[in-house]
């Protein structure tokens, strides 16, 4: 069956995966949608027992239905290789009854590996499938995670050039070390003086400006974006739900066709948004807990049914969540009203003009299988430490965020299934509240002496990612006012 997308607002239908993916985002400003979600065509029990890489073949046939099966393997084994430090790829750890699902052994320690890893991939067989001769240029928005991961996907990746923006002031250092570090010629780095949604806004304005689409065609240029507003990233997310399922399954921890509970730690709701991709492709999922940190945008939606970006940006010790307008929203939105794309528009719309929009009670109850929750600084950092004393297992400060709202859902609900939280950072990356955490001493140091002392407390090895950039010189310098994104494109790209 050939799947097509079309955009959640309407102004694009009929284009292949490869074409969306090549996009990223449709020219109304709207998401990629698959015309249907499909439904695996194995069964759990069949899918017990695959490897990483097979079940993630097994997942991702169904959506980019244009790429051959000798063209989607080989993303797949050139994505999911030794640059991760585990053959699983994925690793299930149990903790205190939870089942932590690890998506943090990748080269850059985030989650955002396990697809930005194989985006690459995708965009190279994408650009050659549709003829495409422009150089391909992927911009960024990043909230300290993704910008990395994706330059560390495409450095020196023939035919393509990456630009990535990132809050100044508002990443963990760990994060900031690694964007100004990274190597690759066709690599770009620019810090903004804002935070992740002006980043985010900026690179959307761009990405919607014609004028300045006309002027990169010109110069031999195309924009596409690494961000989870690409389908391309969304479903390589899909396949690691799948694949902890099947382990579950595999390691006898469940029974055939057992419900489990998801909790997400969520900032732009990409990552959420797969698990429940997951669901309707048949994994026996049951809650989908969203889990915030104090930007609980997605909180207040979920408790009212109004989504209100109206209020003040808070910098926490999990930066990667610090968002407050969740773009992958915007597809549970669409599913949620009959994918009508005009109603999805209107919603849209009132976001950016209003600050907010309210969704009808029909929609609120299609989205029934969401549970949202938060969790404030405190409460993450005892979650850190009562996991560490109890069991020894480290996590980092969005994965303690999930852990929490994980107890409140737990004692609210009753609801005492089996739970996955997905891990979505290496305690590593943010070492210093980390450290804080579990032994009240990890701010204001150096921050490798704090890296150290971690290594040594937990007795887990520093990651590589970390070693490396110790002594790392600084490549990237940029700054600038989000206003003069546009014009940082230009410049960098020569024209
Ligand atoms: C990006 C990120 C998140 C949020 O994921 P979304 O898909 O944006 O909801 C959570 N934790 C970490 C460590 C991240 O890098």
């Amino acid at each position: 069956m050939n799947i097509t997308y079309q955009s959640t607002r309407g102004g694009e239908t009929g284009l292949t995966a490869s074409q969306a993916i090549l996009k990223g985002l449709a020219c109304d400003g709207g998401l990629f949608m698959p015309a249907e979600i499909p439904v695996l065509d194995k069964t759990m029990k069949e899918l017990a027992g695959k490897t990483y890489q097979e079940t993630a073949y097994e997942v991702m046939k169904l959506f980019l239905t244009d790429f051959t099966e000798e063209e989607l393997k080989s993303c797949i084994a050139g994505a999911y290789d030794s640059k991760f430090d585990t053959e699983e790829i994925a690793v299930l750890a149990k903790a205190d009854g939870d089942y932590y699902l690890e998506l943090y052994h990748g080269s850059t320690i985030a989650f955002k590996d396990m697809a930005l890893s194989i985006l690459p991939y995708l965009m190279t067989v994408s650009a050659k499938k549709n003829g495409v001769s422009n150089e391909i240029v992927i911009l960024a928005a990043t909230s300290g995670d993704t910008g990395k991961a994706a330059m560390a996907g495409f450095a020196d990746v023939p035919g393509t050039r990456i630009i990535v923006f990132y809050p100044k002031g508002g990443v963990s250092r760990i994060q900031e070390l690694q964007m100004v570090t990274q190597k690759g010629e066709n690599t770009a780095v620019a810090a903004i003086h804002g935070n992740f949604d002006d980043a985010q806004t900026g690179v959307k304005k761009i990405f919607g400006d014609k004028e300045f689409e006309k002027r990169l065609q010109e110069h031999g240029f195309q924009l596409s974006s690494a961000n989870s507003i690409n389908i391309g990233r969304l479903v390589p997310q899909v396949a690691y739900y799948v694949y902890a399922y099947a382990k579950l399954l595999e390691n006898g921890e469940i029974e055939d066709g057992e419900t489990v509970n998801v909790t997400v730690p969520t900032g732009n709701f990409g990552n959420i948004l797969a698990a429940y991709f997951a669901k309707r492709m048949g994994v026996p999922i049951g809650r989908l807990i969203c889990a915030s940190n104090e930007n609980k945008v997605l909180y207040d939606f979920f408790a009212t049914g109004t989504y209100d970006r109206e209020r003040p940006f808070i910098l926490t010790s999990s930066p990667s969540m610090d968002i407050l307008i969740s773009s992958n929203l915007e597809r549970l939105i669409y599913l949620s009203c009959g994918c009508d794309t005009e109603k999805t528009s209107e919603l849209m719309k009132a976001l950016s003009s209003q600050g907010k929009y309210s969704v009808t009670e029909e929609m609120r109850s299609y989205m029934g299988d969401f549970w949202g929750g938060y969790a404030g600084e405190e409460e993450s950092a005892s979650v850190i430490r009562s996991l560490f004393e109890g069991c020894g297992y480290l996590i980092d400060t969005h994965t303690a965020v999930a852990a929490a709202v994980c107890r409140q859902y737990r004692e609210q609900t009753g609801d005492g299934r089996k739970m996955i939280i997905a891990s979505t950072a290496s305690p590593f990356k943010f070492s210093g509240s980390v450290l804080e955490a579990i032994s009240g001493s990890g701010e204001k140091r150096d921050e490798f002496e704090i890296v150290d002392e971690l290594s040594r407390l937990s007795g887990v090895a520093v990651p590589a990612a970390v070693d490396e950039i110790r002594t790392a010189p600084v490549r990237h310098t940029r700054e600038c006012e989000p206003a003069d994104m546009e014009k940082q494109v230009a410049e960098i790209l020569g024209f």
